[in-house]
């Protein structure tokens, strides 16, 4: 019998469950005029030119020595019009394996989260703080996150989410820029700073799917 905080799960469930309530939809599924659309998708195209540009950086990346013993780097992945962001901590083994975000165990949590709030996995985008797995799936070291944070600083400016998920203490905490601890933090909207002269972004802490 796998060792599970039951507590935690069902707490977790039901954040995300009364965060969704009121019918979260996709941005395409909004009603808006032609123009409004030519917009949306004008503003889509460059995003997605500015994230794959990110992407192709981040793979080329020797920042710190997690580039020199990553199999893949994994930039994330998703909507470039994405009305929600999920942000976890950083790769694992399967994530290193396929360059690709939350495909292992906690990503099939994920996937489950996110199919009960009736989106899809192409909906929303996902990512980490860090872009390559630390060994043996260590902490984040704080240099680390001072190297990889400009990357995902640069996709949420890219995606202008109206929500960011952060998933789990060190994605909220370096998100937020706080040393309080998860327990405090989760549940609730915080605000993420998207920098000088930029409407701060809302942000949920909840517990990571791991
Ligand atoms: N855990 C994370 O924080 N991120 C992943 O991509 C996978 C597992």
């Amino acid at each position: 019998m796998e060792d599970v905080d039951l507590k935690k799960v069902v707490r977790q469930h039901l954040e995300m469950d009364e965060f969704f309530t009121g019918g979260f939809t996709v941005k395409s599924k909004t009603a808006s005029s032609e123009l409004q659309q030519q917009e949306d998708n004008a503003a889509a195209a460059k995003a997605a030119k500015g994230l794959e540009e990110i992407a192709d950086e981040v793979r080329r990346c020797c920042k710190c020595g997690l580039g020199s013993v990553r199999t893949n780097a994994v930039p994330g992945e998703g909507n470039p019009n994405a009305r929600i962001m999920f942000v976890g901590e950083g790769p694992g083994a399967d994530e290193d394996a396929q360059g690709r975000p939350f495909v292992g165990r906690a990503g099939q949590m994920l996937d489950k989260i996110i199919k009960a709030c009736g989106l899809k996995r192409s909906d929303v985008w996902i990512g980490n703080i860090l872009k390559c797995r630390p060994p043996g799936n260590r902490d984040p070291r704080p240099e680390e996150i001072i190297n990889c944070l400009p990357y995902l600083q640069r996709q949420i400016e890219l995606i202008n989410p109206e929500i960011i998920v952060a998933l789990g203490a060190h994605a909220a905490k370096t998100l937020l820029n706080t040393t309080k601890p998860i327990g405090q933090l989760r549940g609730q909207f915080h605000e993420y700073y998207a920098g000088l002269g930029r409407i701060p972004v809302k942000l949920m802490a909840t517990y990571h799917p791991a």
